[in-house]
């Protein structure tokens, strides 16, 4: 394996090569010929690109078919070795940080989750520290560098500054999390916002490859929306695009904790439904799992919740297509386990309020386990190893 130097912390250099590594990534193996055809660079301008990175080991060939094509140039398909570098990805919630060390095509080879009893940046950091220490002990028995980390919090995460403006869920305010977290692991640190680090994993390696316009709605302990139009993840110009969570639909709803009233979120997500739930039935409901049995065991109460809740999310989805028509809408987060009690609201309202043609947007579900928000934080820092955040596709 060729050797890695301490200055690789981008490894593509020009866009080309990061556009060319993105797309053998996602669609990888490719022959030379089918990169060229996607990225629509020239085959020179190809075999230019690729010819560092498989130097660098990162893009092989297989040796064995040793065809060449009627231009000479080579007819093999390359694809990336995975095994060629790692990544760690740490998803912080309001009660434990999540962390994986996930390979460069975004594979998880280890999770690790640590509960949390205290969300003051001075006990987090530490501890999010010692996971990462943890994580590289075991990246040594891989034989393969560890090239960065990916942190998603949720809320207002200012990537390009690696700050944490404003997470609700955990009452940070400006809190220089790239730096303080770079500082004391020795890696570099890409710092996002939770749901749009979900959304590059999704873009990259699962149900959005291929897209170039996507939305990923996330239902859970809040109700969030990455953005992918033109084959780019949308931060907006204040990093908060997408906040679907705040749409007000519902002018006499329930009151919001961002200080509006009847919010998607203060009516679909988790504690909203627990509230409701409790409000509707009179029964001391404790967690969102007893709220699911009641709904299940048929209370009429607890499932006018959840058909309520579904009509929201319906709606604002609604919304999402209407204002900027994705080929395809992504449901997930760990509120899907509810889909069943969820569904026909979401259909009836999406139905309802998307314009025309926009009806025929593909509404999916994508039950993703909770690992999946640290591989998406995983997945940033292959994003910012690429280069392909700085650079236009
Ligand atoms: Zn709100």
């Amino acid at each position: 394996m060729p050797s890695a130097s301490a200055h690789e912390a981008v490894l593509a250099t020009t866009p080309a090569a990061s556009l060319v590594f993105t797309t053998v990534l996602s669609h990888g193996p490719l022959t030379r010929a089918e990169i060229a055809r996607r990225t629509r660079l020239s085959a020179a301008a190809v075999t230019k690109a690729v010819r560092p990175l498989m130097e660098l080991g990162y893009v092989v060939e297989d040796p064995n078919e040793g065809a060449r094509s009627a231009l000479g140039r080579p007819a093999n398909p390359v694809r990336v070795d995975g095994g060629r570098a790692f990544f760690i990805g740490v998803k912080v919630t309001g009660d434990e940080i999540i962390a994986v060390l996930a390979d460069l095509c975004c594979r998880v080879r280890v999770a690790r989750h640590l509960g949390l009893t205290n969300r003051e940046p001075e006990a987090v950091l530490p501890a999010i520290t010692a996971l990462v220490q943890e994580l590289l002990t075991e990246a040594d028995g891989f034989g393969a560098p560890v090239r960065g980390l990916g942190v998603a919090v949720s809320g207002d995460v200012d990537r390009a500054d690696g700050v944490v403006r404003y997470s609700p869920f955990l009452e940070w305010r400006d809190l220089p999390l790239a730096e303080i977290i770079g500082t004391a692991t020795g890696l570099p640190v890409t710092v996002d916002n939770d749901v749009r680090a979900l959304t590059v994993a999704e873009q990259w390696f699962g149900a959005g490859v291929g897209l170039s316009n996507f939305a990923l709605v996330t239902v859970g302990a809040g109700v969030g929306c990455g953005l992918v139009v033109h084959g780019r993840v949308v931060s907006g110009a204040y990093g908060v695009a997408g906040e679907i969570g705040h749409l007000s639909i519902d002018p006499l709803g329930p009151r919001c904790h961002c200080g509006n009233n009847g919010c998607v979120e203060a009516i679909a997500a988790d504690p909203a439904i627990l509230r409701g739930v409790r409000e509707v039935t009179g029964k001391p409901v404790a967690t969102v799992a007893e709220a699911l049995d009641l709904a299940r065991s048929g209370d009429p109460g607890a499932r006018e919740v959840y058909a309520r809740a579904g009509q929201a999310i319906g709606k604002a989805i609604g919304s999402v297509v209407n204002l900027f028509g994705p080929q395809r809408v992504i449901i997930s987060g760990e509120g899907l386990a509810a889909y069943d009690l969820f569904a026909e609201g979401i259909r009836d309202a999406f139905a309802a309020s998307a314009f025309g043609t926009a009806v025929q947007c593909d509404v999916m579900t994508r039950p993703l386990p909770f690992e999946e928000w640290a591989r998406g934080a995983a997945a940033t820092a292959i994003q910012s190893f690429i280069g392909s955040d700085t650079y236009e596709e």
